[in-house]
Parts: structure tokens; C-alpha cells; sequence
């Protein structure tokens, strides 16, 4: 292994990070260092957060900054405000050495006005949210043609939360002669893409093996009934006295609600996601990083900026659909070389993603049941105990006090005292555990039946639905669920809002991600034309029919386009 200095660090930049306790570089670093400091190749780095990416490109960027030229001379693009500070605080700390250097941080979300000033005021190196510079580009307050060198940090983020537009309009500002550096923990397609119409040649460089999530996490699933999640949830916060955990859940709502319910049941926990204000979510982000927080409920998005070294487990309140997403989860905990453990809460019919992921990331998950009130009781006993065996005394604070309370407790035996202090410290949770049901576990018969809804059949949307319409009844699939918030009134609604006059709505099924829902077979036309191009929020709508009865489409199709586009307000995604 080469040493910073052999991959070319100048010494003013081995002041700064030596300070900063960086004895060897790190693998991502000892690849991208000299070849960013040597030449002007594009490069493509897979990488997960806590690799030490940001010092791989921080401190090139930092060396080959001309500090006499005034001029922005490298963007480095990244998803959120989070992590947009978090790299400009790091670049900051690396180049405290180096005189005259500036670097700025531009996100939304916060005063654009002292952005310009600064701008104005020149700056070197510019760290950013795009949304908030195509902003300053539009205000004609920042120029890039002196950049020559671009990173994209956590592209496949970027992707996700829809900055491919913007990327291009800003990359359409930077000199075609500039090098860029792309760093993602994934390599979807929309990054190939970017890579294609964008980099040259890139050199790949896959730091660890690809997808595989952190070599020192442990992998746990336990299975319940849906009905059991969050007594299970309880259960496992209860095993772990000293969790320091984030919780993902998969939409804002199931966030707060979990977080609501653990806070009201006596939990360390608090909610991070996106429905809460600017300044409430830094709150509960800087609670969690100061560890004044023991359980943090997030969505993925939310909690993409916290960087949180040393926390030991990850709860996947449910298995996320896209796989990519719990590797991500998993790599938040056994960072920095200590161990951690993901855990995954899920139902029968996630089982199969289990077996996914465990390709994807090419380690086992150990299945576990779900800890017993008897074992709980007795983990945080003995916690408890340790506690007390750990715990450090301030002699000089209670000496005076000392006499009376042994006067006071003379009359109690050593054994006494022991047993008393455990109980109260243990009668709430004894008393709760001993009055609570044993969680049971889904046989492999019941998990058959609850694949199948209870209906007898799976609902799938390949199969186009699983019954057929009511007679005199057409059947029609939408690709709106109970995740966007659909129940049957405000479906019925939606659908009424949409279609002139006044439909009568029959059957309705709601699935997670989808439904079907029945009207009378002459209004099929209808529907079929006044769903054509109407958007929730940026989402294309799609209804179809459903159902064999009705498999001769054309007996409904109407080819002609709606003349109205609807473009939905957001209104009808709150309804939703
Ligand atoms: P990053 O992947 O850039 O978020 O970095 C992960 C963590 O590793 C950060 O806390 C860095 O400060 C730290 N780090 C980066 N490079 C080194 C290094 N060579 N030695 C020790 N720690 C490092």
C-alpha cells in the first residue's frame, strides 16, 4: 500500500488530513488520487458512503485548484443539502492549509441572496444541490467555464430524486474539455446512460466487490403477520438495550406513524423525513449525531445526508421494493470498522426478496424468531446490572449524603438492596411482558394464504387482476395503491373528478402500488378516454382494463385522444 505523499499529496494537504488522523489512504483514494492528480481522465467509482470517496476527490481537486485565477474551476454535484455541506465542511478541513483557497457550499433551501455574495465574491471550488444552481446559472450569478473538473457524488441519488434534467443543463455549462468524476454506490442504467453521452473512455474503479453490502454487517430477518409488526418492532428495540438505530420505513406517513407510537410507548425515538420543515429535520439530525437520540425512524430519502459512523443497527421496517435501497440501508451501520447488524421486520411474502437480496449482496441472513417477553426481560437485566457495575461514582458529590442513606437502608440485607433497585428499574417491563401475547410466528400454510389475500388467488397486474368483473360491470387497473394514500371513497372520488357526469363506482380492490376498480360496462369508453394523459404530480397515469370478461379491448377502446391534458395539481395527490 502507497502512502498519501507517494500518491503525489502535497504537503500542505498532508498537514491537514494528518491532523485529521488519516494515516494511509483508503482503498477509493489510493486509485483516485494519482490519477487525478496525474492526468484529466473521466472515471467511474463505484462506491458506498464511508469509503473516504469525498477526501479520493477532495484532495485532488483541492492540489490542482489555481488559487490565483478567481473562477470556479470544480462543481461537484451531489443530491442533497446534507450531504452538500458535509462535503464542503470536508474540502474546508483539508485545504485549511492552503491559502486563499474558497469553497462554497450552494443548496436550497436557505438564503440565496448571501449564495450571490459570495459568489460575487469569487470562489474555487463550488459544492451543490443542481436545483439551486441552475437557479444561480438562470441569474446569471455564477460562470462555468473555468471549471475543468466535475464530480457527480452519489449519482444514482441524484437519478432517483430526478436530476437527470437538471444535471444535463448543467453540464451543458461547463467546458467540454473538463474531466468528470462520477461516484455512485449502484450502477442503474440512467447512470450508463450519463456515462455515455458524458465521459470519455471513463476508467472504472469498483471499490469492494460490486453491490456487496459492508463485509462487517450482519444480516437478521425476522417473519410476522402483518398485524405483528410493530409489536415485533418493540420486541427487537427491547433485545438491544443499547441500539443506536436509524428505522426505515417506506413513506413519510408510516414514518411519523411509527415514530408517534414508539415515542408514546416510552421510546428514545424521534421522525426524519420529508414532510417535516428545514430546521425540524436538522433538530432531529443533530439529536441523533449527538447520540441524544437512540432510535431514529426515517424514510430513505431523508436520511440520505446523515453520516453517522458508529451506528449499530439498521431496521428495515419492511423490505424496500428496489434492492439497491438496502444496501444503502445496511451500509449506514458497521462503518469505520466496528460491526453492525441490519435487521429486516418482514411478512411471508417478502420472503423472496430475502433470497434476492442475499445474491445481491452475497451474504446469508441468518432468520431469527422473535425474542420471547422471558429473554428480553432478562437481556436488559443483565444490561442493567453491567450498568451498574460500569457506572461511575462521583464520590466527592455524594459522600455527604453516604451516611444517612446507609442509616436509612440498614435494615435490608445486601441480596435486599440488589433485588430492589432491579425492580424498579424492571417491574414496568416484567409487568408489560408477562401481560403480553407471544408474538406468533406465520406457519408456512398461513403465509400461503395471506400470498393469496385471503382471495383465493395473488393479485398480480401481469395476470390482469384476479377476477373477473361483476356481470354488466367493466374492470380497469390504475396504477395508483394504498402507498399513494388510496382508499375506495377517495378513489371514487378521484375517478368521478376525472370522468364528465356521474359514474357509478362497483368493486374496488386496493393493493399496495395499484388497484382495480369496476363501472358499469358503457362508461368503459369513457374512463378509457378521460384518463389519457393525466399526470398525478409527475406521474403518467395508467389506466387499462382488467378483466378476461372484457378482454376484447377494442369493444371499449377509444382511440381518440382526450382533448383536455390534465395536468394534476397536487391537490389530487394530498386526496390520494
Ligand atoms: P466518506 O466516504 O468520504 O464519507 O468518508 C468516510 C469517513 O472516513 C469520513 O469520516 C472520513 O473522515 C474518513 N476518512 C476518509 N479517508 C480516511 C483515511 N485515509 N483514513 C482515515 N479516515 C478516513
Amino acid at each position: 500500500m502507497r502512502t498519501f505523499e507517494e500518491l503525489g499529496v502535497a504537503p500542505q494537504i498532508m498537514r491537514a488530513i494528518t491532523e485529521l488522523g488519516y494515516e494511509q489512504p483508503m482503498p477509493v483514494q489510493e486509485e483516485v488520487i494519482p490519477q487525478l492528480l496525474g492526468n484529466t481522465r473521466d472515471i467511474i467509482a463505484l462506491a458506498q458512503t464511508g469509503t473516504g470517496k469525498t477526501a479520493a476527490f477532495g484532495i485532488p481537486v483541492i492540489q490542482k485548484t489555481n488559487t490565483s485565477l478567481l473562477a470556479p474551476q470544480t462543481l461537484v454535484l451531489c443530491p442533497t443539502r446534507e450531504l452538500c455541506l458535509q462535503i464542503a465542511g470536508d474540502l474546508t478541513e483539508y485545504s485549511e492549509y492552503v491559502e486563499d483557497i474558497k469553497i462554497l457550499p450552494v443548496y436550497g433551501g436557505s438564503s440565496i441572496d448571501s449564495q450571490i455574495r459570495a459568489l460575487k465574491r469569487g470562489v474555487h471550488i463550488i459544492v451543490a444541490t443542481p436545483g439551486r444552481l441552475i437557479d444561480l446559472i438562470n441569474r446569471k450569478t455564477v460562470s462555468l467555464e473555468n471549471v475543468h473538473t466535475v464530480v457527480l457524488d452519489e449519482a444514482d441519488e441524484m437519478l432517483n430524486m430526478g436530476f437527470t434534467e437538471s444535471i444535463d443543463e448543467i453540464l451543458g455549462h461547463v467546458p467540454e474539455s473538463r474531466s468528470m468524476l462520477l461516484f455512485s454506490a449502484t450502477m442503474p442504467q440512467g447512470i450508463a446512460k450519463i456515462t455515455r453521452k458524458y465521459m470519455n473512455n471513463p476508467m472504472e474503479i469498483t471499490i469492494g466487490r460490486k453491490n456487496e453490502g459492508a463485509q462487517n454487517v450482519r444480516h437478521i430477518y425476522f417473519v410476522v403477520h402483518a398485524k405483528d409488526k410493530y409489536l415485533a418492532l418493540k420486541r427487537i428495540a427491547d433485545y438491544y438495550p443499547n441500539v443506536y438505530g436509524i428505522i426505515f420505513c417506506r413513506t413519510r406517513k408510516e414514518t411519523q406513524e411509527i415514530a408517534d407510537k414508539l415515542i408514546q410507548d416510552g421510546y428514545d425515538a424521534d421522525s426524519l423525513h420529508g414532510d417535516l420543515s428545514q430546521a425540524q429535520r436538522d433538530y432531529v439530525m443533530n439529536k441523533f449525531r449527538n447520540r441524544n437520540l437512540q432510535l431514529l425512524v426515517a424514510t430513505d430519502v431523508a436520511a440520505r445526508g446523515l453520516d453517522v459512523d458508529d451506528v449499530t443497527h439498521v431496521i428495515n421496517y419492511g423490505l424496500p421494493d428496489d434492492f439497491e435501497i438496502y444496501t444503502h440501508r445496511s451500509g449506514r451501520t458497521g462503518r469505520a470498522g466496528k460491526t453492525g447488524t441490519s435487521i429486516a421486520i418482514i411478512h411471508t411474502k417478502e420472503k423472496g426478496k430475502v433470497a434476492q437480496i442475499e445474491k445481491l449482496i452475497n451474504k446469508k441472513f441468518e432468520k431469527r424468531p422473535i425474542p420471547k417477553g422471558d429473554i428480553i426481560c432478562e437481556k436488559q437485566l443483565f444490561n442493567f446490572v453491567d450498568k451498574i457495575e460500569k457506572v461511575k461514582v462521583n464520590e466527592a458529590e455524594i459522600e455527604r449524603l453516604l451516611p444517612s442513606i446507609y442509616r436509612k437502608l440498614d435494615w435490608l440485607e445486601k441480596e435486599d438492596i440488589i433485588k430492589r433497585v432491579v425492580s424498579l428499574e424492571f417491574n414496568r417491563l416484567i409487568d408489560y411482558y408477562q401481560a403480553a401475547e407471544e408474538i406468533e410466528e406465520p406457519q408456512e400454510r398461513s403465509s400461503k394464504n395471506e400470498e393469496r389475500g385471503g382471495r383465493g388467488k395473488k393479485f398480480d397486474r401481469n395476470e390482469s387482476g384476479p377476477r373477473n368483473a361483476e356481470k354488466g360491470y367493466a374492470r380497469f387497473f390504475i396504477n395508483l395503491g394504498k402507498m399513494d394514500g388510496a382508499n375506495p371513497a377517495n378513489l371514487m372520488g378521484f375517478i368521478n373528478d376525472h370522468v364528465p357526469g356521474k359514474i357509478r363506482v362497483g368493486r374496488i380492490d386496493l393493493m399496495k402500488n395499484f388497484s382495480f376498480f369496476e363501472v358499469p360496462e358503457e362508461k368503459a369508453g369513457q374512463i378509457l378516454k378521460s384518463f389519457k394523459g393525466v399526470y398525478v404530480e409527475d406521474r403518467k397515469l395508467v389506466v387499462e382494463l382488467a378483466d378476461s370478461n372484457t378482454s376484447d379491448k377494442k369493444k371499449y377502446k377509444d382511440d381518440k385522444p382526450a382533448k383536455k391534458e390534465f395536468k394534476k395539481s397536487r391537490k389530487t395527490k394530498k386526496r390520494l
